[in-house]
């Protein structure tokens, strides 16, 4: 089965490969700043490799706004290619229907085994709302989290968050850290807007990703 052939060559070097970086997302379409961030938690946190998993196909469709699940991957695995860290997970796409933090971190969990440190690599908006989800108490019993400020971001809402989930500072600080990344204010929200206005997408995204969007007439 190709799948689990694919599978198996991300998870076969788990003997040496511990401390690994989860960065969960839409990558619609995936752009410098997710890889600079994802580079920067590796080097950071001392990091061994991060997986990238891309979600599956939202059940409520806005037309030509998000690409489908084969193209975000495609275009997540284009643009990790040459980094020998970086690997694409397809599990929340084949999982199929809404996929919960809890559900991919308890599969992780299940893949890696104990031994391994899970560190959940998101920007420091997003880590608000995954952790007011479901589940939250497990989801930080199984891994860490790293946030990562995004340019304008207040980091008093991350203060408040750890005092509602932790007992005290140190256990909230091991469970939740934050990472400075250089200032990259890009989203993916802007670029498609870029593209439907025909404004340049160069040195936002990597070469190959504006070569697919314009070749699959993504976003227009
Ligand atoms: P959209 O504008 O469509 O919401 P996005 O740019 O936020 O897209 P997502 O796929 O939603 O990208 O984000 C995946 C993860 O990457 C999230 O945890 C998000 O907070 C983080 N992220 C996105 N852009 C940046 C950035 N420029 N710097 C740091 N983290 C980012
Ligand atoms: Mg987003």
């Amino acid at each position: 089965m190709e799948k689990d052939k694919y599978e198996n060559s991300i998870y076969k070097v788990k003997e040496s490969r511990n401390r690994i970086g989860i960065m969960g997302g839409t990558f619609n379409p995936i752009h410098l700043g997710h890889l600079v961030t994802a580079q920067e938690a590796l080097s950071q946190f001392r990091l061994d490799q991060v997986v990238f998993i891309p979600t599956c196909d939202p059940p409520h469709k806005v037309d030509n706004d998000i690409a489908s699940a084969e193209d975000r991957y495609l275009m997540t695995v284009i643009a990790t290619a040459s980094n020998d860290d970086f690997f694409v997970s397809r599990m929340e796409i084949d999982r199929k229907g809404k996929s919960y933090t809890i559900d991919t971190v308890r599969e992780l969990r299940s893949i890696y085994g104990k031994e391994v440190s899970l560190y959940f690599i998101t920007g420091a908006d997003a880590i608000l709302e995954i952790l007011t989800w479901k589940d939250t108490e497990e989801i930080i019993s199984l891994c860490s989290f790293i946030a990562a400020t995004r340019p304008g971001y207040n980091l008093a809402r991350i203060d408040d968050l750890k005092e509602k989930l932790f007992a005290n500072q140190q256990e909230g600080n091991g469970k939740i850290s934050v990472m400075e990344v250089p200032a990259l204010a890009i989203s993916s929200t802007d670029i498609r807007q870029r593209i439907q206005k025909k404004q340049p997408i160069d040195y936002l995204v990597p070469e190959g990703i504006s070569h697919y969007i314009m070749k699959h007439g993504l976003y227009i």
